[in-house]
């Protein structure tokens, strides 16, 4: 592989530019006009701009990405997270104009992005899936009958549903029809795909997910898992790895349930898992992601592993040459998303100019971001700052190293979530490793107003 074109921008356009340093290969960043001053574009080998700031304008334009790619030749398209990174019609293009695209077949990223289908295709292959419908429902009528048999509380999803959105609890007939037709409607607004479907809602689970290499040789491995239950509006916050919930016995398990489940999909490049853990113990696949995570970089510091490079290197043709029973868990990792966000304001959206800028450092700490001091975060965009990331022997390590890089990071001009993580790091229900996805709305239901 010669050059790649990186369909994506802020932090993972960075990452990818830096993996392609080390590997050789040329960079194409396209930005749009706001992001002429970012990092990706400013280190990357070339740039071209593809429209104004609102991403349907520029980063979700499919032809102008592609027009890019053929101006400037390039072999193959990273899409990163988010944007068109799960757009199946978009894979296909990149397919049809002999382009790599950076992830799996467009077959592949069509049948797990409808989760129903997904749901209903891992089931066939023996993993557990959360208890519900059989695909999309129709009706009201149709699925108060099928809400009877399971029993509430529910969850109703949108099929075409992700990134936390298109999701809504009833825990009864009144609230079931109301939160029906909004689940309909919402996702009819935001996914252009107004299907629904329902399962059992799990009380206080633990979102565990599994990292997937495949190769195009057919050779499938997991990378261990992540701890994502640190979430608020089902939106991760804080992951980190290994689980501090998980047995090996367990890992063993649910590590084979991933590979099953990667399989089903005829799955190739990196992937995730997703499961729910419920309080005996017992786990149900919830979703296949079928493009790189935000919280990628859990996995880098326990297995050692460069997963863009890894992805890339499939993406070229190469074979795996590790081995499952090889791969070691040596460290514990934790992730702090860092975002432009208020927490004393309900986590309202803080864009704006950071004047000031400090990077924390030193042993067992990353940060993985775009910005400096003199950024302007855009409006347009999601409010990720960055990612902070510690590791360390184990998980105490990790947690001490994270408060400490909390502490000195500085970012002035904008509010950020870094007094939020500091709390939480120092919860004692946190530092014991006793969290479920509720346990965010635990935390600031008992903290008091002026925490933060
Ligand atoms: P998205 O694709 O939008 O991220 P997911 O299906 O991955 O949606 O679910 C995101 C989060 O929503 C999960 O981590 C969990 O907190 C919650 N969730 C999803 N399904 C259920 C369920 N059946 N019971 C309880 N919580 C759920």
């Amino acid at each position: 592989m010669q050059k790649i074109l990186i369909a994506n921008r802020g932090e993972i356009a960075l990452r990818i530019v830096r993996a392609c340093r080390e590997l050789g290969i040329k960079t194409l960043a396209v930005y749009s006009e706001p992001d002429i001053e970012s990092l990706h574009v400013q280190l990357a080998d070339e740039a071209i701009c593809i429209g104004p700031g609102p991403s349907g304008e520029s980063y979700l334009k499919a032809d102008r990405i592609l027009s890019a790619a053929e101006i400037a030749d390039v072999d193959a398209i990273h899409p990163g997270y988010g944007f068109l990174s799960e757009n199946a019609d978009f894979a296909e293009q990149c397919e049809s104009c002999n382009i790599k695209f950076i992830g799996p077949k467009s077959v592949c990223i069509r049948k797990m992005g409808d989760k129903a289908v997904a749901k209903d295709t891992v089931r066939k292959a023996g993993v557990p899936v959360v208890p519900g419908s059989d695909g999309p429902i129709e009706s009201e009528k149709e699925a108060i009958k099928i809400v009877k048999k399971m029993g509430y509380p529910v969850i109703i999803k949108a099929v075409a549903g992700g990134g936390g959105r298109g999701m809504r609890i009833a825990h009864n007939d009144v609230s079931f029809a109301k939160e029906y037709h909004a689940a309909r409607g919402e996702a009819e607004k935001t996914f252009g795909n107004g299907a629904v479907y329902v399962e059992k809602f799990i009380q206080n689970p633990r979102h565990i997910e599994f990292q997937i290499l495949a190769d195009a040789h057919g050779k499938i491995l997991h990378l261990g898992e992540r701890d994502c239950s640190v979430q608020r509006r089902h939106q991760k916050l804080i992951e980190e790895a290994p689980s501090p919930y998980l047995t090996a016995e367990m890992r063993k398990k649910m590590g084979r349930s991933a590979i099953k489940a990667a399989e089903a999909a005829e799955y190739e490049n990196a992937g995730t898992v997703e499961f729910l853990i419920d309080g005996a113990g017992h786990y149900y696949f919830i979703e296949m992601n079928t493009r790189i995570q935000v919280e990628h970089p859990v996995t880098e510091e326990v297995t050692g592993l460069d997963l863009i490079k890894e992805q890339i290197r499939i993406a070229s043709g190469e074979a795996l040459e590790l081995e499952q029973r090889k791969i070691q868990f040596t460290r514990h990792a934790i992730e702090c998303r860092i975002n432009a966000e208020d927490p004393a304001r309900n986590f309202a959206p803080s864009p704006g100019t950071i004047d000031l800028y400090y990077a924390p450092g030193g042993h067992g700490v990353r940060v993985d971001s775009h910005v400096y001091g003199g950024y302007t975060i855009p409006p347009y965009y999601d409010s990720m700052i960055g990612k902070l990331i510690s590791y360390g022997a184990n998980r105490q390590i990790a947690i001490e190293r994270m408060y400490r890089a909390l502490s000195e990071y500085i970012i002035r001009g904008v509010k950020t979530t870094i007094p939020f993580h500091r709390a939480i790091l120092s919860d004692p229900t946190f530092v014991e490793g006793k969290v479920t996805t509720g346990y965010v709305q635990e935390f600031l239901n008992r903290s008091p107003a002026d925490l933060f």
